[in-house]
């Protein structure tokens, strides 16, 4: 029998959460990001479910032919736009639209010759410094790309550093996410053109950022990284149940200690599972004992270290559980944002890290 670690995809789910932030952002269109693979999930597999979003956005020109190879005719955004004179002639013959950050892109824009016209997304830095033009150069920037015969169209842009500051939990104190929003507004005063600044907590949280064009990601995969706010609690679903088996139930008597390093101490008789996912398939190493896990689709929870192939389970709260029985280490029933969480990282991480053994489906 195959191993039955499994990755399976929920295109329904995914469908879903477009509408959902098609409902929270009724006048924006809405860029489905799925570079690293649709977040893990599969391009195809995302693209596929997704037919009717306004564009998508990827980080490599591969991915914008993938894209193509489905048939889509939507704009594309490669990411980081091109770095290389030689890639525009690929981005132009797969109709992708590009982002412009830095002047060595202007550059080469200006350097080439004429050819089909591209969709250019001007990327301005509102306080992140990651990408973008400052904002004391944007206007600059947007005189020279308006000059080109080969710029069709020019789309201001940026992105939140604080991706995880949510507005409306007034719990937090937003300044970065309202700094940039000033910083954006300021240096975009009076040019012609369409808006985007809006991820996915900007999308949930933030109305004042949806603008023209919302570019969400995790939200359509229903993950959420608002602290202590999992995806299911903003109406999504999860696009990924990643599941196991148990391959064996053992009573382990008080004291003894469980898995490499003996870091869990068994406070009493009892039964301890082994489930078939480890840190081999993307399950993360670093998730401490007592991380919740499904099994049988009631709450239990990891105990001792994960190991490669292979994870402990705390069983005291089901003294039938058996080999075989079906164990959920993050998706229906138990948010990715939650293991996450436990594990000191992002839900993002830990869907873009499922294996190549692992298997696919969907379901
Ligand atoms: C990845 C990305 C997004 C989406 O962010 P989420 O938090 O997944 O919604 C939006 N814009 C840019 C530029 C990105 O790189």
């Amino acid at each position: 029998m195959p191993r039955a670690t499994t990755a399976t995809f929920h295109s329904d789910a995914v469908r879903h959460n477009l509408g959902e932030v098609r409902r929270r952002a009724p006048g924006s269109r809405v860029m489905a990001m799925v570079k690293a693979d649709g977040y893990g999930h599969g391009l195809e597999r995302v693209v596929r479910a997704l037919p009717d979003a306004d564009a998508f956005g990827v980080a490599s020109l591969e991915d914008v032919a993938r894209i193509r190879a489905l048939g889509l005719a939507q704009p594309v955004l490669l990411l980081s736009g091109f770095d290389a004179a030689e890639d525009l002639a690929q981005l132009r013959q797969l109709r992708a639209d590009s982002v412009i950050h830095h002047a060595s892109q202007l550059e080469m824009l200006e350097q080439c010759d004429g050819g089909a016209p591209i969709r250019c997304w001007l990327k301005v830095d509102s306080g992140m410094h990651r990408l973008g033009f400052a904002p004391a150069d944007v206007r600059d920037a947007h005189a020279r790309l308006a000059a080109l015969p080969q710029v069709a169209e020019i789309v201001l842009m940026t992105h939140f550093a604080s991706s995880d500051e949510f507005a409306a939990s007034g719990t937090r104190n937003c300044d970065q996410t309202r700094r940039q929003l000033r910083t954006f507004a300021e240096a975009t005063a009076g040019l012609p053109g369409a808006r985007s600044l809006a991820n996915s907590t900007a999308v949930l949280g933030w109305p004042q950022a949806h603008a023209d064009w919302v570019r969400p990601g995790g939200a359509l995969y229903g993950m959420s990284v608002v602290a202590g706010r999992p995806g299911p609690e903003f109406g999504l679903r999860p696009a990924m149940t990643f599941s196991a088996r148990l391959i064996a139930v053992n009573r382990i008597a008080r004291g003894e200690r469980i898995g490499y390093s003996a870091t869990w101490e068994c406070p009493e008789d009892m039964p301890v599972g082994v489930a078939a996912a480890g840190y081999g398939d993307g399950y993360p190493r670093h998730a401490p004992s007592g991380t919740p896990v499904l099994v049988n689709g009631r709450q239990a929870a990891t105990v001792g270290r994960v190991s490669m192939d292979l994870m402990a389970i705390d069983l005291r709260t089901q003294p039938d559980a058996r080999p075989g029985d079906p164990v959920v280490l993050w998706g229906e029933g138990l948010p990715v944002d939650t293991v996450a969480a436990a594990a000191g990282t992002i839900g993002y991480q830990l869907t873009c890290g499922i294996a190549g053994r692992v298997r696919r489906r969907e379901g």
